[in-house]
């Protein structure tokens, strides 16, 4: 990253700007070396509608794990028809994926430990790809979403990946993200409306019922603080336990 770029002074001239404007802004800041990762959740249908709207120059991208629901494919496509626009998709290193199924397709059922073994190489190592070279990075995490999410700042030094991580909708409540997906006719993932509020590979993801965690439906076997899959590691976050998130 440019060392002239001073994360304090960024956040400074970042105070009060609204999500489309910080787009606008890392646009600006960070021509060609700002993406967009799409797990393509209603959060990031937003993000992608206002880059299309007012940051074009941000290119898009998702990660294809192999496992992922039908219907997420099917945003994809919709949403590449609908806007226009190009969204490169990632895949994990083949052999990496042939090394770790010699343990079993489900290994993520053994434990935590495979199971982050199996984000690791599905989700983490195509994600560093992405990033390698990029001086920051916009996701959809919010606040709301789950405790390990808590402490997330709008922008924030990424340790992990070694560059700025902008979540323009931090503050947002999960009213808000659908007030502006139907004002705007916004494409969306069809599972959300059977009841998933978070969206990841098929196997790992269900329905949440009434009053539950937002993030209850991913890795339900699991305990809440560990319930990241390693793209959002926050070391400052007493939740993180060394733990890989996403
Ligand atoms: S969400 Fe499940 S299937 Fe997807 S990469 Fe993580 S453990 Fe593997």
């Amino acid at each position: 990253m440019d060392d002239r770029i001073n994360l304090d002074e960024l956040r400074f001239e970042c105070r009060g700007l609204d999500a489309q404007a910080l787009l606008q802004k890392f646009a600006v800041l960070f021509p060609e070396r700002v993406v967009l990762a799409s797990s393509m959740a209603a959060e990031d249908q937003v993000l992608t509608d206002m880059v299309c709207r007012a940051a074009p120059q941000i290119e898009i991208f998702t990660l294809d794990t192999g496992r992922l629901p039908q219907e997420t494919y099917d945003v994809i496509e919709e949403t590449r028809r609908h806007y226009g626009i190009e969204i490169r998709v990632l895949f994990p290193d083949a052999a990496q994926i042939e090394q770790l199924t010699a343990q079993g397709p489900n290994l993520f059922r053994n434990g935590i430990e495979q199971r982050k073994q199996c984000c690791n190489v599905r989700k983490v190592q195509p994600l560093r790809r992405a990033l390698a070279n990029m001086d920051a990075w916009v996701c959809g995490l919010r606040r709301e979403q789950s405790p390990t999410r808590e402490q997330i700042d709008i922008v924030q030094w990424d340790r992990q990946f070694d560059l700025i991580k902008l979540s323009p909708l931090a503050d947002w409540t999960t009213e808000q993200v659908w007030n502006y997906i139907r004002l705007h006719r916004v494409p969306y993932n069809a599972l959300h409306d059977r009841g998933y509020s978070s969206i990841s590979c098929a196997p790992c993801t269900r329905a949440i019922g009434a009053g539950e965690d937002l993030r209850a439906g991913r890795w339900w076997w699991e305990m809440p603080e560990h319930k990241e899959c390693g793209l959002h590691f926050n070391e400052d976050s007493a939740m993180a336990e060394g733990a890989a998130r996403g």
